[in-house]
């Protein structure tokens, strides 16, 4: 190779990477003081390797747990219900900024130079839709200084800021998405998302013991599991990272195992190739309610007043005089006032869950769905309801049943075989 060409090469690869390594720890990542110290490590090593590390934390602990954020949300709920969505949002944001603080800390007391950043601070700009809000921009100048003067920024995750300088939260996986788009907006050469399992499983391993870890898997199979329900990351995290082209690394912070990366399928720098395997993971989501709406083909409008109301529905199944579909439980009340308004008649059936298994080539195999329904059926699990798409197929189960049903599917697959 001649040296213009090298030249070349290595210009193009500095467009592309930095050295710089998002770290993200969620909430039991940086519960204890134990736990915080191994989160620590991790940094330190990425160091020792040659990155420049940049963290980024959520809130310590879980519910009932002193600085959770469901904790805060309860104390002023216990005041006054009401809060304003604005002030809720400036008290959700604390728990990362005090988890932020305590890292920081424990890294500079072990001697590294560490600094705080808030979502504002850390230039992520969002509308003023509290409490979800949507990302404008990143601008992430003062990081940027403080990673050109080897100083590590910690960054309180799940937050932004409007352009009038109201703090806004991120929603459900926020910091998730915060560590995606630092990720982006740095160019960096991977986002290791830290958190309490070895990496992505072909199903949640709290309900199946043999779940297998997938040492590779690509943005559109992960994106599809976490939208079907695997709550390891966030689905609006992998659409970031997949826009940015930056590889998430799904990895446990307390061992050493080497995680789980996500790129792009067939691409040279990941040498990541698409697998044979017909099913890569099964995933759940609870508390889904079944809807029949018993009105005819002139009644087209009802479906858009649903969606004027941001009440998302799924599994939709049209009928000459009935329309099937579910949403949330916790949209339930909103639909039923809507349904009542529009003296539409109804049933519900509560208490499901969706049940939906992922893989890249269902699509093109036939006879997934009849041994998916046999299977289910031959162990006595009622189906209500399918539904397929390119890559995904859902069956709606009575939720106390969708254990054993993923269990069953998990054996049906083989999945427990996969390397
Ligand atoms: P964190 O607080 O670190 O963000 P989460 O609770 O959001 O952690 O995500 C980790 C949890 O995701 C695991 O403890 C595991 O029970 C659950 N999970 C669900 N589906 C999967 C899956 N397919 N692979 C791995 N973990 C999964
Ligand atoms: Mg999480």
């Amino acid at each position: 190779m001649n040296d213009l060409l090298r030249f070349l090469l290595y210009r193009i690869e500095r467009v592309v990477f930095t050295n710089i390594l998002v770290q993200k720890f969620g909430g039991t990542s940086v519960s204890t003081n134990e736990r915080r110290n191994m989160a620590v490590s991790k940094v330190v090593n990425a160091i020792e390797e040659g990155f420049m590390p940049v963290v980024v934390v959520s809130a310590i602990g879980r519910s009932g747990d002193p600085y959770a954020t469901d904790t805060l949300i309860n104390f002023a709920k216990s005041i006054n219900k009401d809060i304003p969505r604005r002030e809720l949002d400036i008290l959700m944001s604390c728990g990362e900024v005090i988890s932020s603080v305590i890292f920081a800390n424990t890294l500079i007391g072990k001697g590294y130079k560490a600094k705080v950043f808030t979502g504002g601070q850390a230039g992520i700009i969002t509308d003023d839709n509290f409490g979800s809000a949507d990302i404008i921009r990143v601008e992430p100048k003062y990081i940027l200084d403080s990673i050109n003067q080897n100083i590590i920024p910690v960054i309180a995750g799940f937050q932004g800021m409007t352009i009038d300088g109201d703090i806004t939260t991120l929603g459900r996986g926020g910091s998730d998405t915060t560590a995606a788009l630092l990720g982006e907006a740095l160019k960096a050469y991977a986002v290791e998302i830290y958190t309490d399992v070895d990496g992505i499983m072909t199903a949640d391993p709290r309900i199946v013991t043999n779940a297998h870890i997938l040492k590779k898997i690509s943005y559109n199979e992960v994106f599809q599991m976490a939208e079907q329900g695997a709550k390891v990351i966030h689905p609006r995290a992998v659409e970031i990272a997949m826009r940015g082209n930056v590889p998430l690394i799904i990895k446990n912070t307390m061992t050493d195992s080497p995680g789980t990366i996500i790129t792009q399928y067939n691409n040279a720098y990941s040498n990541i190739y698409e697998t044979d395997n017909l099913v890569t993971g099964i995933a759940n989501m609870n508390n889904r309610v079944q809807v029949i709406m018993e009105v005819d083909s002139d009644d087209k409008d009802i479906f858009e007043k649903i969606a004027e109301s941001k009440i998302s529905i799924d599994l939709i199944n049209i009928f000459p005089d009935k329309k099937i579909f579910t949403i949330s439980e916790s949209d339930l009340q909103k639909l039923e006032e809507l349904l009542k308004s529009n003296i539409i008649k109804y049933n519900i059936r509560k208490n499901c869950s969706k049940v939906s298994i992922i893989g890249n080539k269902i699509r093109g195999v036939p006879g997934v769905m009849s041994r998916i329904i046999k299977a289910l059926s031959k162990n006595g699990i009622e189906i209500y309801q399918t539904a397929d798409s390119h890559n995904t197929i859902s069956c709606l189960v009575s939720q106390d049943k969708a254990d054993k049903a993923i269990k069953i599917l998990h054996d049906e697959f083989k999945l427990e075989n996969y390397n």
